[in-house]
């Protein structure tokens, strides 16, 4: 699928304006206004900002960009972000399957990541999730895991964007040993990273269910001063409601409340179990909720109501959860899971269209990380990761509406090339900065020593 890229060193310009890149692609949807579909559009690139995006035959005269490259049918999107997951336990994909969320934790996951996670792990199962990830469109993902900053030098490495939310939990992990030492962690590690502009820091308090209310205020104190997020799981499924209930009293979410954490800077994972006033409740307060269907549906956690959210002006954002939970990072097949499963709760076939998960995965996800202003639409001055993806597949052809045949049809690997602040990370097919096949064998090598 790769003959009909055409690409030459230099332009054919009177004006010169310079560029790295000049993008023709078949279809271009920038995501900044509903539907929108544009024809005949190119886009140039220089360093890592969009500097134009206009008529192909106007920016062809204007420009001399250093590569050109000509994209027939293919579309044109920003890049993906995954809101959530936890990417060294790719390490574990498939490690427990048919599992409710309760024993797949404490009886196989906890162990296992007791007995196996170190600094090695951590780097080898975030360089297998970030390639997935890659390769499918995802350029920024937020994560939750310990040693963060593992997961942080293999993203520089890679050059994808991430938002690590430190972990907080009440009990001893090979990480920290009690609430105080994770919270320091998270805040040194927020020392590290403020200045760099791939990597976010927030704060990532596990669940309701294993972090007490000191630890949660501090958190909140903090995330105030430090302006950072903080992303936690939160009405997962039922039963973690209904324990809730019994110990307590509370539902999470009105201890949440109680505790002074509803806020824009809150990121609510999974929220399979909300009734109509926490709908409320959370779109006045501002919070943004991460969406993560596939791990939703195989953990039978419950159905998240898409389209109540996105009715009552929630940020709602999507995410994959772990490669141990899901079992891939495909955001493209997430949002297929996310438009089908909208339609099923709402029993409404209208329901949760195809562009709404679209800018679910763009540029709701841009909003959530503060970052809407430079990342998440394609428009001139923001950053350049946009992702092109071949159409001319036998599985999604005829294409009638690219943004539907993207959600409905399209497998991963159609995703051609992937732009990461400006530079290629994915070209025809392939990974620019990974290896592959060095990465599988790591992986089996786990696999084998973890079995
Ligand atoms: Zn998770």
């Amino acid at each position: 699928m790769e003959n009909h890229i055409i690409m030459s060193k230099s332009g054919s310009s009177s004006e010169g304006l310079e560029a790295d890149f000049l993008i023709h692609p078949e279809w271009l949807v920038p995501m900044t206004q509903k539907g929108l579909v544009m024809t005949g559009q190119s886009i140039a690139i220089l360093q890592n900002k969009i500097v134009a995006i206009g008529d192909s035959d106007k920016l062809k005269k204007q420009y001399s960009p250093r590569q050109e490259i000509t994209l027939e049918n293919h579309v044109l999107i920003p890049g993906l972000i995954n809101a959530h997951g936890h990417t060294p336990m790719s390490l574990f994909r498939g490690y427990a399957d048919d599992m409710a969320l309760r024993p797949w934790l404490e009886d196989k996951i906890w162990p296992a990541e007791a007995q196996w996670v170190s600094e090695e792990f951590v780097c080898d199962g975030a360089t297998l999730a970030i390639a997935e990830m890659l390769r499918s469109g995802t350029t920024s993902f937020t994560d939750m895991y310990f040693f963060p900053d593992e997961v942080a030098k293999v993203a520089l490495k890679s050059n994808i964007r991430a938002m690590l939310a430190a972990p907080v939990l009440d009990f001893p992990t090979v990480w920290a040993q009690d609430a105080d030492e994770y919270i320091r962690k998270a805040t040194e590690l927020n020392d590290r990273y403020k200045n760099n502009n791939h990597i976010e820091v927030a704060f990532g308090p596990h669940a309701p269910y294993t972090v007490s209310d000191e630890p949660l205020r501090h958190i909140s104190t903090l995330a105030n001063e430090l302006d950072i997020p903080i992303h936690i799981h939160i009405h997962e499924n039922a039963h973690e409601v209904e324990e809730a209930v019994k110990n307590t009293g509370l539902r999470p979410l009105e201890r949440l409340n109680q505790l002074g954490l509803l806020s824009q800077l809150l990121q609510c994972v999974h929220a399979t179990q909300l009734e109509d006033e926490e709908i409320e409740t959370l779109a006045n307060a501002g919070v943004s909720i991460v969406h993560c269907p596939a791990s939703n549906n195989n953990l039978a956690s419950g159905m998240c109501r898409t389209q109540d959210i996105l009715d009552a002006g929630i940020n709602l954002c999507l995410g994959t959860d772990s490669a141990a939970s899901n079992n891939e990072l495909n955001m493209i097949n997430e949002m297929r899971m996310a438009a089908l499963q909208g339609k099923s709760t709402a029993a409404d076939a209208a329901a949760t269209s195809a562009w709404d998960v679209l800018a679910m995965a763009t540029i709701n996800g841009a909003r959530a990380l503060g970052k809407e202003d430079c990342l998440g639409t394609l428009e001139t001055g923001k950053l350049a990761d946009c992702v092109a993806i071949d159409l001319a597949y036998l599985n999604s052809q005829p294409v009638y509406d690219p943004i539907s045949t993207l959600v409905y049809s399209v497998q991963a690997q159609q995703v051609s090339h992937v732009w990461v602040d400006g530079k290629l990370n994915v070209e025809n097919g392939q990974l620019t900065m990974l290896d592959p096949a060095e990465i599988m064998a790591t992986a089996k090598k786990w696999a084998q020593k973890i079995a």
